[in-house]
């Protein structure tokens, strides 16, 4: 069983990853976990393109999906976060795996950008709080642990930066919302995490 999460930055879609494989004894694969999680051969050929900060070409994600997907955690059923995000990564998917059910967590750009400038760090702990959602720090901006000033990504604070990446999302993601449209389940992503959660597993087959 092959379940695809796809939303856009924000939409909580690895949140609700993470809390469904949990609940169902799924496998959870996100790509940056591939990409950390990579070991020997794989891991010096994905190392190369890290350090050049280069994007890992998809044939070298799916080589390493394909070693994941061996592991044990996998018997129940996978949800992958983050990938395939193309149609043509959907494709060379296919030809590993067959696809059974695509979750489309939806939200608008109007609060996918509310959530994204709401985004602080800690530069100390590394914590990272949210103005809009949650965590939000007990004191102003001020981090719980360390009692020092946050700071925002240069990408989160631009709202030029932040349209540019959800225009990336939407041009890349329908194509592949539109040709797998039989197995897509669109959920509302707008809601509290509970109600979103409470939703996903009503319509999981
Ligand atoms: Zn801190």
């Amino acid at each position: 069983m092959i379940i695809l999460f796809i939303g856009a930055q924000a939409s909580g879609k690895g949140t609700q990853a993470k809390i469904i494989a949990g609940k169902k004894g799924f496998a959870h694969i996100s790509t940056g976990d591939l990409l950390r999680q990579a070991t020997g051969e794989l891991k010096e050929k994905t190392d190369v393109y890290i350090s050049k900060g280069k994007l890992v070409p998809d044939d070298l994600i799916l080589e390493l999906l394909k070693e994941r997907m061996k592991r044990p955690d996998c018997k129940n059923g996978i949800i992958l976060d983050g990938f395939p995000r193309t149609l043509e990564q959907a494709a060379d998917l296919e030809k590993v795996t067959k696809i059974d059910q695509i979750f489309e967590i939806k939200i608008s750009d109007e609060t996918a950008k509310k959530r994204l400038t709401g985004r602080w760090n800690c530069k100390k702990c590394g914590i990272a709080y949210n103005l809009v959602t949650a965590p939000k720090p007990k004191k102003g901006k001020l981090c719980d642990n360390c009692n020092i000033p946050l700071y925002q990504r240069e990408d989160d604070k631009n709202e030029k930066a932040i349209q540019k990446r959800l225009n990336i999302y939407h041009e890349h993601s329908e194509p592949v919302l539109k040709k797998y449209k039989d197995k897509v389940i669109k959920i509302n992503g707008e809601q509290t995490i509970e109600k979103t959660t409470k939703d996903i597993l009503e319509k999981l087959e």
